[in-house]
């Protein structure tokens, strides 16, 4: 930890997590009488929104991602240790960690979330997540080896299993991957695997509900359903997986589906850090907070984001989305409130300001929902980049993403196509 003469009395804040809640909650606590230490597994902030483009080639990881010493260094009070934290002890205030024992005053939990797969073990073994960077890269690779595994087929039949992409789940995360591969079927596999019928080619987008995008307006869904079928996608709805294997799935209306790429993007639950099961909530995974984000029974720790369960905001009786922004808002909450504490003065509850949701679906269209308004197409398209390009962190990644993008429109290319794993089918 920085120490010096004057911090030596302040409290420790340890915040477990770098994501959305833990990074703006370590920058709001520059310059506040705490000593704050950040640990994360990681050694980087990972901007998830964007890591879809990643898993298809349009953007490189490095420009999504955000070195925590870069951020910390600076910070006279805060520091970093790339550490994995395994348990806690409350009695005690100190975590088991990778690198050892570390003691809090306040501990600040901030994990995020996992991939959900509903206890479907076989799906878990199968499937292909969206996450991390790492996971991403994987996506990207298998996609690229899918394509040069086909194109010496001789076989339609057997091409179509490489050519098969299944995504579950039709969220923001499903209906943006389905959308970028589309445009990939349309650009880089006609134009560079011309030995290939580009035709060949499905991406199929599976939901158990009755509509695409189910959290933003039905006009947004209705929107969003018909740019991915413009595009070729082919959206299966009311329909589940119910089974598969390494030669594909099964789903809920008997049919069968040759495949080697299924991605599951249907759902999230909080990373739990155990030591705290009494404050847990089964159901969500989550932990559940009082309205200032204070474990339940325990008011020296607090939870921040996707692993926190608060139902104390009158409009969330059953919890918060598990987006970034609510995770930037309790945040920012939390900052008001330990500086609030310092000075001995009462605590603020959270409640969460709604500013709207986004997702875009190929070149040139999105939908937007803010307020009463809702919207498609290539203003919304705008919108989508602006908001995303404004929340990365860093300077650098910004001006990355921002020319990635304008060289992507103009030449029609995803450029970043690299195999960076050994074959592994
Ligand atoms: C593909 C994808 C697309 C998304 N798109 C959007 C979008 O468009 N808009 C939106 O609002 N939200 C979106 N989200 C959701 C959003 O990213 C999350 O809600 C947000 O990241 C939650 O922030 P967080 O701080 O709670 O957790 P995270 O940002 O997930 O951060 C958790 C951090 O904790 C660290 N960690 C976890 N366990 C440990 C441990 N045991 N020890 C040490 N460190 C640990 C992790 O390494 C990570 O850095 C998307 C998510 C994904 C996956």
């Amino acid at each position: 930890m920085k120490r010096s003469a004057d911090n030596s009395k302040w409290p420790t804040v340890v915040v477990v997590g770098g994501g959305f809640a833990g990074l703006e909650l370590v920058k709001g606590l520059e310059n506040t009488p705490y000593n704050v230490l950040l640990l994360d597994k990681q050694n980087h902030h990972c901007f998830q929104p964007l890591l879809y483009q990643v898993a298809t080639a349009s953007l490189a990881s490095d420009s999504i991602a955000h070195p925590f010493r870069r951020t910390v260094a600076p910070m006279a009070n805060v520091s970093f240790r790339m550490a994995e934290v395994e348990c806690v002890d409350p009695e005690k205030k100190e975590l088991r960690t990778s690198i050892g024992i570390v003691q809090y005053d306040l501990l600040v939990l901030a994990t995020g979330s996992t991939t959900n797969f509903f206890g479907n073990s076989d799906m878990q073994r199968q499937a292909m997540q969206l996450k991390s960077i790492s996971q991403a890269l994987d996506i990207r690779s298998d996609m690229l080896q899918e394509f040069e595994a086909a194109l010496p087929l001789w076989n339609d039949n057997e091409k179509r299993r490489h050519l098969n992409f299944v995504i579950v789940g039709a969220g923001p995360t499903g209906v943006e991957l389905a959308g970028a591969l589309a445009e990939i079927k349309k650009t880089v596999v006609k134009r560079e695997y011309t030995e290939l019928d580009n035709a060949l080619m499905r991406i199929i987008l599976i939901d158990g509900l009755p509509r695409v995008l189910n959290s933003f307006t039905e006009r947004s869904s209705k929107n969003a359903q018909r740019y991915l079928e413009e595009l070729g996608v082919e959206v299966w709805l009311k329909t589940t997986v119910t089974g598969s294997d390494s030669q594909g799935i099964t789903l809920s209306d008997g049919r069968t589906l040759e495949t080697n790429t299924v991605i599951w993007a249907a759902g999230v639950r909080g990373v739990i850090i155990p030591g705290l099961e009494a404050a847990l909530n089964t159901r969500a995974n989550r932990f559940e907070v009082d309205g200032m984000n204070a474990l339940k029974g325990d008011a020296n720790i607090f939870v921040l984001g996707d692993c926190a369960l608060m139902t104390s905001d009158a409009a969330y009786p059953n919890g918060h989305p598990q987006v970034a922004t609510v995770a930037i808002q309790q945040a920012q909450l939390l900052v008001g409130n330990l500086k609030r504490k310092a000075k001995r003065e009462k605590m603020t509850p959270f409640t969460y300001h709604h500013k709207g949701s986004m997702a875009v679906i190929g070149r040139g269209k999105a939908v937007v929902d803010i307020g009463a308004y809702s919207f498609g197409g290539f203003f919304a398209w705008l919108l989508w980049m602006f908001v995303h390009v404004m929340q990365l962190v860093g300077f650098r990644n910004r001006v990355m993403v921002l020319a990635r993008w304008a060289w992507k429109f103009l030449s029609w290319k995803n450029t970043i196509r690299l195999i960076i794993r050994p074959y592994i089918r």
